[in-house]
């Protein structure tokens, strides 16, 4: 395990009654690093993750977050818990205080909070600042869920699902978000069905399956990506023709002979994190 670690997770098994729901899982989460964990429903993602925040006990194993184990944190207490961000999956009831209210009011539990005018606008919730909590749509209460994640300015954040429910352009200013959080150093752990959002954040993604790591690796090398076939695809005599090639630029110049110049309609693609993650999970079913 590197010295560098923010989390190490070794042989970490979650049992409820005859079912492992985390099954023997080894993972270490690098300092400074965005990792994805990725996995269809019941997979075991939130189980691992509400183990390393201290939510959940293990069966068996060894975690550190932060250098101390999440169950008993020894002495460092809430000092340890004020270094932790926490977006967890399901939102918290709303209150009866506005978003000001609310993201104030938590900031207040923190030693060295971020601006809490700073956070909405960095959500997204500027026009909403005296909405109550409780008048949010799912996607605006998501976005309060993430400012409550990160008003303390966490060394570590934990992000369980957060863009569910979040337009597209809300989704790419979560990306920003997140981003800039990189950029201060911070530790990311996200959990999340977005293939697209892991592929454009993560700096390195897990595929968990029945509570077992199928893989580890950064999304442009999972499951053998950068050396899938390539697909060209070109228009002639008015049908789309495609071929699958490991040598893409071979094929375009021999289309580009043949069409005496440019080629129409061509494009040149690779496999996507989607396809590649749902051709894994496919074969394990
Ligand atoms: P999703 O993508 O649907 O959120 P997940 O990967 O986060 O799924 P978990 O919530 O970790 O999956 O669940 C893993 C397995 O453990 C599932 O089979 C689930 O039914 C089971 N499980 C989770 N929590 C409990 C619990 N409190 N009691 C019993 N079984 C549980």
């Amino acid at each position: 395990m590197s010295s560098t670690a923010a989390i190490q997770v070794q042989g970490l098994v979650k049992r409820y009654g005859a079912k492992n729901a985390v099954d023997g899982i080894d993972l270490s989460v690098e300092s400074g690093e965005i990792f994805a964990l990725l996995g269809p429903n019941g997979a075991g993602k939130t189980t691992t993750v509400e183990i390393l925040e201290g939510y959940r006990t293990a069966t068996a194993g060894q975690v550190k977050v932060l250098g101390f184990d999440p169950a008993t944190k020894g002495s460092a207490g809430q000092k340890w818990r004020n270094q932790i961000g926490i977006v967890l999956q399901s939102t918290s009831d709303a209150a009866d205080l506005s978003v000001f209210e609310t993201i104030s009011h938590y900031a207040n539990y923190y030693e060295n909070p971020r601006n809490v005018d700073q956070v909405i606008d960095e959500v997204g919730l500027r026009e909403k600042i005296d909405a109550k909590a409780r008048e949010l749509s799912g996607g605006q209460r998501r976005r309060l869920d993430v400012a409550l994640g990160i008003i303390g300015s966490p060394q570590l954040l934990f992000l369980d699902e957060p863009t569910t429910g979040f337009d597209p352009e809300a989704r790419r200013s979560f990306w920003e978000l997140i981003r800039t959080l990189k950029a201060e150093g911070k530790t990311i752990l996200l959990t999340t069905h977005y293939l697209d959002e892991a592929q454009a954040l993560a700096d390195r993604v897990g595929v968990i399956n029945n509570g077992q790591i199928i893989e580890i690796a950064t999304p442009q090398t999972l499951g053998g990506r950068n050396n899938a076939p390539a697909k060209v695809t070109w228009l002639e005599n008015g049908v789309t023709n495609q071929i699958h090639t490991k040598d893409p630029t071979t094929e375009v110049l021999k289309l580009s002979q043949r069409f005496g110049g440019s080629v129409p309609e061509l494009e040149v693609s690779r496999p996507n994190l989607e396809e590649i993650y749902l051709k894994m999970i496919g074969e394990l079913r």
